[in-house]
């Protein structure tokens, strides 16, 4: 059994809010959110962070972004605005190491990040 709990997320061992899914991306509700939306998505297959792309991962990564803009727009941010955020690596702020991209919205965002 893997202990990654996102790898456990996506084949629905470990419980989350899921939001949309198919065969290789999954999208779910934060377990302690930051705004009023915040949802994140993750590649179901297990890739560390965004240091461990290949070449042959373009396609997931755009296709990751496509489906952010698609699913703001589902949940009412398309006109407010919104924010994407990977963190990566320790100083980045990474606290899983399973890739996900955040999508945080339906407040008013301060820059620059803490
Ligand atoms: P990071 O700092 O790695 O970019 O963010 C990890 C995010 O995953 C955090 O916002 C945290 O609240 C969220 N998270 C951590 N564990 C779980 C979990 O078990 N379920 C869900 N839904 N979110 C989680
Ligand atoms: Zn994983």
């Amino acid at each position: 059994m893997t202990h990654c709990i996102f790898c456990r997320i996506a084949t629905h061992e470990a419980p989350a809010q899921i939001i949309w899914e198919d065969d290789e991306v999954l999208v779910f509700h934060d377990i302690a959110p930051q705004a009023p939306v915040h949802i994140l998505i993750i590649p179901k297959e297990h890739l560390e962070k965004l240091d461990e792309m290949q070449t042959d991962h373009q396609h997931l990564l755009g296709k990751m972004l496509f489906i952010a803009k698609e699913q703001a727009a589902t949940l009412g941010l398309k006109n407010k605005g919104y924010r994407l955020v990977i963190n990566t690596g320790r100083e980045g702020g990474q606290a899983v190491y399973h890739l996900h991209m955040h999508i945080l919205g339906g407040r008013p965002l301060r820059w620059p990040p803490g």
